[in-house]
């Protein structure tokens, strides 16, 4: 015997009406593409729960990809079992085997019965089931309160499922259920890891990312690619809009006063970040700053910069320590690539000193020297769009850099 489907359980309990048609539907789409390279499985939608039908895919394969798929809160290998009270026993038995391989320890059967046509009811088949799992091993006790093992069984109209393993699932929301977002992706740790809590959020993503040739090189380019398919596990097909920054960062870097390069040459991504969601239909901006974490991610420097848009700007890790960032970026598998030493635009030209409280007048003063349209507009029409798609050997390509 070996589970032959897996139930997937979601629950976002302000969900009503068409919200929760929507939310069903793509959550439906979003299982099935993330489970691609298994041709032979099957989702279907049904009552308020999802099954996989895994059609002899591997079920520990295909539960590490559910893992990464969000919008579901836990989902259970299940073992799909025609209503005869036999091979239901066998099957609460070999699921009980399974899940305690050296049989020794507690469980307890619950029974839940919507299938009122059954002949038995609820109580007396926890008992029956029960009992035949008594009698045909050795070392296993009953314990109703805390047991190592609980047996579930449903029986259904068409069927009976047994589920002997609760796996918890991503949370959050389906993605692309929540409108369009603009993610600023540096190389940096910081970034995908917003990223990534946005799209837990729902959100479809976009990303851009800022360069200098030549003092940014191809492999700063290729790592924010790489990084951008990592995502694209987690949030599907994501489009990558590279921008060309060379010709404002030199001009910031000739006219700005050194304390205040950095705060302007913020002030232009922004900008320009904005001309890109906006042509791209996405209606905020998400960044990786965390408040405190650096001479540009003060409150007052935030607000300096802040102050170039209208924009929403989305801060996912704003509260966060740099170590709690780390060890989300570990958990989702972009912190190995993240952490090699390719030169990012903003570290270069930069001076040492930085203004940690710039002012709103200063920046606009020196500001006043530049052509801020004529920047702005060439770097947004210059834009590189790469269109980077979920494929199922990311971890190898991902190897073959490191
Ligand atoms: P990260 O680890 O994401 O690079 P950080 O702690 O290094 O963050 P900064 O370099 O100050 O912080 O960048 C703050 C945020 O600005 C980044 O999280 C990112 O969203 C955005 N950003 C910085 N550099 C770039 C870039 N070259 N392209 C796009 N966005 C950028
Ligand atoms: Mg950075």
């Amino acid at each position: 015997m070996k589970y032959n489907h897996i139930l997937i359980r979601y629950s976002e309990l302000a969900l009503k009406g068409k919200n929760r048609t929507d939310f069903e539907k793509k959550l439906t789409e979003n299982i099935r593409r993330s489970l691609v390279q298994f041709p032979q499985v099957k989702v279907i939608r049904s009552f308020g729960r999802m099954f996989v039908e895994l059609n002899g895919a591997d079920e520990k394969a295909v539960s590490d990809r559910l893992q990464d798929v969000f919008g579901i809160h836990s989902f259970s290998p299940a073992l799909k079992i025609e209503l005869d009270q036999e091979k239901i026993d066998d099957g609460a038995l070999w699921a009980m085997k399974d899940a305690l391989p050296d049989q020794e320890g507690t469980f307890k059967v619950t029974v839940k019965r919507p299938n009122k046509s059954y002949p038995r009811r609820s109580q007396e088949l926890n008992y029956h089931i029960g009992s035949h799992i008594l009698r045909n091993t050795d070392r296993l006790t009953v314990d109703v309160h805390q047991p190592d093992v609980e047996v579930k069984v449903e029986i259904r109209e068409e069927a009976a499922y047994i589920m002997c393993k609760t796996l918890l699932g991503a949370g959050g929301l389906p993605v692309r259920t929540a409108g369009k977002v603009l993610l600023m992706l540096s190389g940096g740790i910081d970034s995908p890891v917003a990223g990534y809590l946005a799209l837990k959020r729902g959100v479809e993503l976009e990303a851009v990312h800022f360069h200098s040739p030549p003092f940014t090189n191809e492999r700063a380019k290729q790592k924010v690619v790489d990084l951008t398919k990592v995502l694209t596990r987690y949030g599907g097909t994501i489009r990558l809009h590279i921008v060309p920054f060379t010709e404002a960062q030199k001009e910031i870097h000739q006219k700005v006063p050194d304390k205040y390069e950095m705060t302007v040459m913020r002030r232009f991504m922004l900008r320009i970040a904005e001309g890109v969601a906006f042509n791209n239909n996405a209606l905020a901006i998400v960044n990786g700053e965390s408040l405190g974490q650096v001479a540009s991610q003060t409150l007052d420097s935030m607000h300096t910069i802040n102050e170039v848009t209208n924009m929403p700007v989305l801060r996912p890790l704003v509260t966060m320590d740099k170590l709690e960032v780390i060890e989300v970026a570990r958990k989702i598998g972009t912190y190995d690539l993240s952490i090699l030493p390719f030169e990012d635009c903003c570290t270069i030209f930069l001076p040492p000193q930085t203004k940690t409280k710039p002012n709103k007048e200063k920046a606009n003063h020196y500001e006043k020297e530049l052509a801020i349209n004529r920047l702005v507009q060439a770097a947004v029409e210059q834009v590189e769009t790469l269109t980077i798609r979920a494929g199922t050997n990311v971890d190898k390509e991902i190897a073959d850099l490191l």
